[in-house]
């Protein structure tokens, strides 16, 4: 599988950057995995949004799903001129209510909730969730291809559930939105960096990075508990 980093700022984009967005391919299948600022623009770099068929938000965060609220016109125009005759599929959680009733615009999307049970398959990906603690509910997310695996955090502060979910991955893209000591809603670069370690991970991924913040200044803390990993940049491409 591939994943692409479409977009890794948090909770707003820098000078031209993106919030959260990335793509993860494999052979014809792509899904579009969150879909904040900017990410509805960089994910044309790769394919039509007529070929866009399913999309994982991990939760209704705007600097996660900023770009359905556009997307829902761009879908819209796209059925009514005859170049979609399928809404395309959304996983996302169930609340808050009013942001997912914004998704029902024109049945452009078919929303399917998520929760810990949910298992799907897509190609040759099967897909599940977890819950992770974060203001709104959040589910951190895994793919499998049947022989490697990649976890994406989402957005949480530090839980021992994570640890486990992400065990032995070969791709985990962890929120380190945070520096070691300051508080907030997101996980440090440390913990991050931690967690990857205490799970066994084959390889680190930092995103939901703060724009004001020197990329070194993360890089500098997570290298300080783990080597080989990286922090996320736009249009870096990880083969897994
Ligand atoms: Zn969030």
């Amino acid at each position: 599988m591939k994943l692409t980093i479409l977009g890794s700022h948090g909770p707003y984009p820098g000078v031209d950057g993106a919030c959260s967005g990335y793509l993860v391919e494999d052979n014809d299948i792509n899904i579009l995995l969150d879909c904040g600022s900017g990410v509805i623009s960089r994910y044309q770099k790769y394919h039509d949004l007529k070929d866009l068929k399913y999309i994982i938000l991990t939760h209704l965060h705007s600097d996660h799903m900023a770009d359905m609220l556009v997307l829902r016109y761009a879908l819209d125009i796209m059925m009514k001129k005859g170049y979609i005759d399928q809404p395309v599929t959304v996983y996302c959680p169930d609340e808050p209510s009013k942001i997912v009733e914004e998704l029902r615009f024109n049945n452009v999307f078919k929303i399917k909730y998520i929760d810990d049970e949910l298992k799907l398959k897509i190609g040759n990906f099967t897909i599940t969730f977890k819950a992770m603690v974060h203001p709104v509910k959040t589910f951190a997310v895994k793919f499998s291809d049947g022989d490697k695996t990649f976890v994406f955090s989402s957005d949480t502060i530090y839980n021992d559930q994570l640890v486990s979910f992400a065990s032995n991955s070969d791709l985990f893209l962890c929120d380190g939105n945070l520096l070691n000591g300051e508080k907030g809603p997101h996980l440090t670069a440390k913990q991050a960096a931690e967690i990857s370690k205490a799970a066994h991970c084959k390889k680190l991924v930092v995103t939901h990075l703060w724009p004001q913040r020197l990329m070194e200044e993360y890089e500098k803390e997570v290298s300080e508990v783990v080597n080989d990993a990286t922090i996320a940049k736009p249009f870096d491409v990880y083969h897994v």
